[in-house]
């Protein structure tokens, strides 16, 4: 059976998700409202800002909802401020700054400073066989990862070296960079892999 994978399309780079998920051989559908999530096998939360989608996430009637499709094992990726999304912890948030949580992770947000607050590179990645250009926007690092956390990437060099910039724990993933785009659907395969599995 085709899986059906949604990305949660309140703000961000929706679009690019939409089109990487459609390369793999999935039912790809845009999620605003409580009835298209239930329609989810899997999640993508995009980049964009977290602070506001989590505001939209609450307006739309969806903040609770995710939370319990996440608990409930879902499948779920977040990049970027989809990271942030998924992280039980945030640092450097706003005070009043919600996540959905269900990652055992602390992250950073804007970690990575003013000077290289963007950047782009090939990134080795777990279960990939070559390394992928990682695009960097603004991007969240993980600062602790709890017991369950597969640490899938490091940043490899410059001052980040060594900072954790993806993971996963059960059936959630996350990646400080932007997979969706530059045209390789490799990191989404992973995650349709999982939605599948
Ligand atoms: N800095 C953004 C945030 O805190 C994330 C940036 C991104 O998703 N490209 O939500």
């Amino acid at each position: 059976m085709t899986p059906t994978v949604g990305v949660l399309a309140l703000q961000g780079d929706v679009r690019e998700h939409l089109a990487a998920l459609a390369s793999l051989d999935v039912q790809a559908i845009a999620v605003r409202r409580p009835g298209e999530l239930d329609a989810c096998d899997g999640l993508v939360i995009p980049g964009g800002e977290s602070t506001t989608m989590a505001k939209l996430a609450r307006i739309f009637e969806l903040l609770d909802p995710l939370r319990k499709r996440v608990e409930a094992g879902m499948p779920t990726f977040g990049t970027c401020a989809g990271m942030i999304l998924l992280a039980d912890r945030v640092l450097d948030g706003t005070s009043d700054q919600e996540t959905v949580g269900g990652l055992d992770i602390t992250v950073r947000r804007n970690a990575f400073g003013r000077q290289v607050d963007s950047f782009e590179g090939p990134l080795a990645m777990a279960g990939l066989d070559a390394p992928v250009h990682a695009v960097f926007i603004r991007a969240p690092w993980v600062e602790e990862t709890g017991p369950g956390v597969e640490v899938l990437s490091r940043v490899e060099r410059g001052e980040a070296a060594g900072r954790v910039v993806a993971v996963r724990q059960g059936s959630l993933m996350a990646t400080s960079f932007h997979p969706e785009v530059g045209g390789d659907a490799r990191v989404h395969r992973l995650f349709v892999d999982l939605v599948r599995s």
